[in-house]
């Protein structure tokens, strides 16, 4: 088997604060940490069952020369291979290469989901993003990504809500593990990181040994996605070839598919 691991830090254990995870701020390093060791753990996982070859994206924008740029190298696990530095969504190779599944780690809920964990979507200028009408967030966006190529979501870590909305978006034939029960989106109810690690190195081998039966993600073609800022200032960053302006705040985009669709959204 060969596994792709999309990581994000929003879900990962023991973050619960824009501090751990924003670049500069008093305990970014400390989310470095926690969000190398749970890498390290799917890692093993994968390794453990026998995976061909695995390639970790940082999918993190912690901002500036951080973004993407979240695993502290000296301490990642040995056999595998790590995309660092890559903007958000843009390092397909492994799946134009017909790798067979991918695992999202630490992953979180959209905007507005009242018990997601620093729940957002792409940006907090974002307010709501639709997909041919639906209100969609990251799991969705990363998911129709690897779908486009044909690759299908195995596993899912993140808070609660998180999970949920992987099953209400892939299937509930989708392996999920939670790491944390949102109280607010700045609290939750946690279990300790090492417990995190041992229950998604488990959840990792065992999807890789046995992957669930759930289909590449595909959002209904001709595509439309809609983005709707938080303020008018917002839209003159996406305006360009492609991208139509509905209201004050809001873009609009169609094409054959996702993936056109995403890449005209940002001018790739
Ligand atoms: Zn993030």
């Amino acid at each position: 088997m060969r596994v792709m691991i999309w990581v994000d830090a929003e879900g990962i254990s023991g973050i619960t604060s824009w501090e751990q995870v924003l670049a500069g701020r008093s305990r970014y390093e400390e989310g470095r940490r926690l969000i190398t060791q749970e890498v390290n753990a799917a890692v093993r996982g994968a390794k453990l069952a026998g995976a061909k070859e695995i390639v970790v994206v940082d999918c993190h924008g912690a901002g500036g020369e951080n973004s993407f740029r979240n695993f502290l190298p000296e301490m990642l696990e040995p056999d595998a291979e790590y995309v660092i530095g890559a903007a958000w969504t843009t390092y397909t190779v492994p799946l134009e290469q017909g790798f067979d599944g991918a695992i999202f780690l630490g992953f979180h809920a959209k905007a507005g989901t009242p018990d997601g964990v620093l729940s957002h979507t792409v940006s907090e200028s974002w307010l709501n993003f639709f997909v041919n009408g639906e209100p969609a967030g990251e799991i969705a966006i990363c998911a129709a990504v690897c779908g486009h190529f044909g690759v299908p979501v195995w596993l899912v870590t993140g808070d609660e809500a998180a999970c949920r909305e992987a099953k209400a978006v892939l299937g509930k034939e989708v392996k999920t593990v939670s790491v944390k029960k949102g109280l607010t989106r700045f609290s939750a109810r946690c279990i300790p990181p090492q417990e995190a690690w041992r229950r998604i190195e488990m959840a990792v081998t065992e999807v890789v040994q046995h992957p669930p039966k759930v289909l590449p993600y595909r959002p209904s073609e001709p595509t439309t996605l809609r983005v709707e800022f938080t303020a008018p200032e917002h839209v003159r960053n996406y305006l360009r070839d492609g991208v139509r302006q509905v209201n004050d705040r809001t873009v609009e985009v169609t094409a054959e598919n996702f993936h056109a669709a995403w890449r005209i959204l940002w001018g790739r």
